[in-house]
């Protein structure tokens, strides 16, 4: 790991994201165009393409291993990755990059193909699918590390792990030479070919490379590129016995597929000099021209109160910490749609934060307010009670009702106008009743008028308790010639303004109220348990009223539920005409005081 610095944006304010990671480039709020911004990697493009370096080509890929569901972070990757091949008219590959039979699975491989595209990419160029797997390659690999074996340039070590690593040196000690390190290409050929037709068992031998043990970069102290493993791949299946390590599968996948700009991850940093020196040894020996494809590092996604680590993700799946890959608090691609975040929204957080070479964390309350930001102009209003006190409207008769209007969207008229019933018994918050009010309390209590959005002006005239005094019912009169809307209605004044529904006509439904999965904005620093920082009110579920066309909300449609955040329609759970819905975020960020 190469990080320099370690930058802490709290405080989600653009200007301070500005002057602290972007030090040169304007941000503009409104720009929502994907990974347009000017950046080092952007500009090491625009010179090769000066330089004529590929000419004009610009192909680059997004290599996950399937082993896990996307998180936030490969947003981040997939963002600079596909938005940058995309904007130089050149072509992004999705690669699977699997060479680790025990973890891999065709559930993950469909789970980030259907993540990518939601996201609003593709790996298509006219009618061609740039779709590859690292294990289609295998032949080719092989062949190739024979002709390594044949150059000299790799051996086959019979050391045990424990002894390739206690041999392998430190940062201030040079590593040892294996003693098998001198063998002749033809016993190393032999025993390669052996070890792939399965005759020794795992770990007897492996095929490592001869660099150079005293190098002061650890990882071209003779690095491993094969090992044994009986275990089944899942698309190879028992084909194969040996398997290629990353570092040997990734540079030579990104050659046969004409990648030019390789980015990856600043970890990856210290693993270039052998990204190299597999590809240069490889031209030398006939199979690649140059140019040769150029890995470039950028500091990876770290968002407070986020965990974005596929193996500590896998371990609240398993430990059911979360309902799933999907559940909505999970920083997943998955959990992220299913809680209503838009790809928007995703793409101008990352596009927002840029890329760098810096390392830094970035405050989860920025892609809140990029989802705001996106949520606010698209999505309709609808006013739900979640937390439901019946309010009666004694001097209202018993059998009428009658229909209130309100916007769609306040700053779109052109969107029309909803309705809803009125009538003698409704549905208000609780926390909009307070029979001793507070200084300053302007909602209802006794002998105060509020007015009921949409709806009419009433005085609050009394409350009805069980026998525990627990207040079960509000009484109120209504004013008639108080109507939103109608002339009558400005004559009058009052402070609060309180939202309601009828509760003869209201959809009464299942809502999740959502919040940050952690309570600490950095859960697993320092190595501690990022359990304890769980958040146990990350998930509330709620019985509440709405207003009666949210009934007939569909799968993954969205509302601003007026005063109470945006929610959307659970893609999971809802039925037709049943929808259960999910809160996105709040109006507000409401974590930013004590961040
Ligand atoms: P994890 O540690 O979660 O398993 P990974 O890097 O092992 O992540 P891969 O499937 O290998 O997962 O990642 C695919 C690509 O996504 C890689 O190029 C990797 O560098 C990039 N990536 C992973 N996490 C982040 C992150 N937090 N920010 C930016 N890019 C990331
Ligand atoms: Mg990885």
């Amino acid at each position: 790991m190469n990080i320099e610095r370690n930058n802490d944006l709290r405080s989600g304010d653009k200007h301070n994201l500005k002057s602290a990671i972007y030090p040169d480039t304007p941000i503009h709020a409104s720009d929502k165009s994907v990974a347009s911004t000017s950046n080092f990697i952007r500009n090491i493009i625009d010179n090769d393409r000066r330089s004529g370096k590929w000419g004009q080509r610009v192909e680059t890929r997004f290599p996950p291993e399937p082993n896990g569901y996307l998180h936030i972070g490969h947003a981040k990757s997939i963002c600079a990755n596909f938005g940058i091949a995309r904007d130089y008219g050149g072509v992004c590959h999705l690669r699977f990059d699997d060479t680790n039979p025990e973890k891999e699975d065709m559930e993950y491989v469909n789970s980030i193909i259907d993540a990518i595209r939601w996201l609003g990419f593709d790996w298509k160029r006219g009618d061609c699918e740039h779709l590859y797997f690292a294990s289609d390659y295998y032949d080719q690999l092989f062949t190739f590390a024979e002709l390594l074996i044949q150059r000299g340039k790799v051996y086959v070590d019979s050391q045990n792990s424990e002894q390739i690593r206690s041999t392998r040196g430190t940062l201030t000690m040079p590593g040892i030479p294996s003693p098998y390190r001198n063998r002749t290409s033809e016993e190393n050929l032999r025993l390669f070919r052996e070890m792939k037709a399965g005759k020794f068992t795992e770990g007897a031998h492996v095929l490592r490379a001869k660099i150079d043990m005293e190098s002061p970069n650890i990882n071209m102290r003779d690095p491993v590129i094969y090992r044994i493993r009986f275990t089944s791949h899942y698309r190879t299946g028992d084909t194969w016995c040996v398997y290629p390590m990353y570092d040997y599968t990734h540079c030579i996948s990104d050659a046969l597929e004409n990648i030019t700009h390789s980015l990856c991850t600043l970890e990856f940093e210290d693993h270039r000099p052998l990204y190299n020196w597999f590809l240069s040894e490889l031209t030398d020996a006939g199979v690649f021209i140059r140019p040769l494809p150029q890995q470039i590092e950028f500091s990876r996604l770290n968002l407070t109160y986020v965990i974005t680590s596929k193996r500590k993700l896998l371990q609240l799946v398993e430990g059911k910490y979360v309902d799933g890959w999907d559940d909505p608090r999970m920083p997943t691609i998955a959990g992220l749609r299913r809680r209503g975040f838009t790809p928007e929204s995703i793409r101008l957080m990352c596009e927002r934060t840029g890329l760098t070479k810096v390392s830094s964390w970035i405050d989860f309350g920025l892609l809140e307010a990029a989802l705001r930001e996106d949520l606010d102009e698209k999505h309709p209003r609808a006013i739900a009670v979640l937390d439901p006190l019946k309010l009666i409207v004694d001097n209202y008769p018993e059998d009428s009702e009658e229909i209130c209007t309100a916007p769609v969207h306040p700053h779109h008229a052109e969107r029309g106008t909803r309705t809803f019933p009125f009538s003698r018994e409704l549905w208000i918050e609780r926390s909009d009743f307070n029979e001793k009010p507070p200084k300053g309390y302007f909602r209802l209590f006794p002998g105060n008028r509020v007015r009921l959005r949409y709806g009419f002006v009433v005085e609050c005239t009394g409350v009805d308790k069980d026998n525990n005094s627990n207040i079960i019912a509000v009484h109120c009169n209504y004013f008639s010639d108080s109507k939103s809307g109608t002339q009558g209605s400005n004559n009058y004044k009052v402070k609060g303004n309180i939202h309601w529904v009828s509760a003869a006509h209201a959809y009464c439904a299942e809502v999740r109220l959502y919040d940050r999965l952690f309570k600490e904005p950095h859960p697993d620093a320092n190595g501690r348990d990022f359990l304890e920082a769980l958040n146990p009110n990350a998930k509330r579920v709620v019985t509440a009223y709405l207003e009666p066309g949210a009934q007939q909300f569909l799968p993954e449609e969205r509302a601003q539920f007026e005063r109470h955040g945006y929610f959307i329609a659970d893609r999971v759970n809802s039925v037709p005409g049943k929808p259960v819905f999910n809160r996105i975020v709040s109006l507000r960020d409401s974590w930013s005081t004590s961040s």
